[in-house]
């Protein structure tokens, strides 16, 4: 059990694990639409989304996140389920609640980017800010430990959302993650390094990048982040193959036909769990304190992350052990089985 709140934490020099990509792992499972990404899933099947905060907690993960991604009033009106907003919102965090006290983990509110920044639209930012507002005194009125904005492709959206948990929040932490694409600016044409540094002296506590890059893509950003900020660091990538000229998953072609993978056919080009670990392993040697997975992610990919951070958890006792398996047996009499299974014959 943690009695530990965030920056304690952090600034106790621990790493915080944090398991995201509740939405991809819920359209895997077929509750969640792709094209439409709402998360009403969690008024339809509640017990889908419970059940993955107690994976992700055994896996490993400090923190359950309330499941409320574009969870915002302008997403659900236009899916026509605006009436259902704040109850969505507000069962999303008491099932993180007591999810997180079940397994002594942090409990985290969430606001994202909403789809509906427009900087040149003075009502349109009035309405944007109203959004931040109720789902951020939501996230306080349930008792969430601290609030995320995360998903931001615009500085400027991610600077109101810091603004209205500072403002909301009830004194509550915030950690604020950018999403970087091909360019290393947002998509306000800001630098992304300087726009971390930006929200860091406005007051969030960790800040960094979620989705979108793979680890080999995120990480040299990371790196020019680091340069500039001298607070926790967040690194959460997409567990897929992203590298050279492919730095998003929305970029991956299938390797066999050029296709587009994005988003329904992306495991062609999924991670595996060693590449996982050698991600954890170099952000840990970077420094990162706020470590995790987004879109892609699952209980066996988040476990890895956790052996590296030295941790022990309720999964653990399932990792990989060969020991007694027939595929890696050295006994003789298992040759020829083991040469038809692994023999690559032309
Ligand atoms: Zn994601």
């Amino acid at each position: 059990m943690t009695s530990k709140g965030l920056l304690q934490r952090l600034n106790d020099g621990e790493t915080i694990i944090i398991a995201e990509g509740y939405m991809w792992e819920l359209e895997r499972k077929g509750y969640v639409k792709f094209g439409e990404f709402t998360p009403e899933v969690v008024l339809n099947n509640p017990e889908v989304v419970r059940m993955m905060h107690e994976e992700y907690a055994h896996a490993g993960s400090d923190v359950v996140e309330a499941f409320t991604y574009l969870g915002n009033r302008k997403r659900l009106r236009a899916i026509g389920i605006e009436e259902g907003l704040e109850e969505l919102n507000r069962r999303a965090l008491r099932m993180a609640r007591k999810a997180a006290d079940a397994t002594g983990s942090l409990m985290a509110g969430d606001i994202s980017h909403t789809w509906y920044y427009q900087p040149d639209d003075p009502k349109a930012m009035e309405e944007l800010r109203a959004m931040f507002k109720e789902q951020i005194e939501w996230a306080v009125d349930e008792k969430a430990d601290y609030i995320i904005g995360e998903t931001f492709q615009d500085f400027g959206e991610a600077m109101i959302a810091l603004e209205m948990i500072k403002k909301y929040g009830n004194g509550l932490p915030a950690v604020i993650t950018l999403t970087a694409y091909q360019p290393d600016v947002t998509l306000d044409d800001v630098p992304i390094p300087e726009a971390c540094k930006r929200l860091e002296d406005a007051g969030a506590d960790v800040v960094g990048l979620n989705c979108a890059r793979g680890p080999q893509s995120m990480i040299p950003l990371l790196k020019e982040i680091r340069k500039v900020c001298k607070g926790p660091l967040a690194a959460i990538p997409v567990p897929f193959r992203c590298r050279g000229k492919f730095k998003t998953f929305q970029s991956l072609l299938d390797p066999d036909t050029g296709d587009r993978l994005y988003p329904d056919n992306l495991s062609a080009q999924l991670c595996t769990r060693r590449e996982v670990r050698e991600f954890a392993q170099e952000a840990k040697a970077l420094g990162v304190q706020y470590i995790g997975l987004c879109c892609g992610n699952s209980p066996a990919f988040l476990r890895e992350v956790t052996d590296v951070f030295g941790r022990t958890t309720g999964a653990s006792k399932y990792s990989p052990d060969f020991t007694n398996s027939l595929s890696r047996s050295t006994d003789p009499k298992n040759k020829k089985i083991q040469s038809y299974m692994f023999d690559v014959v032309d």
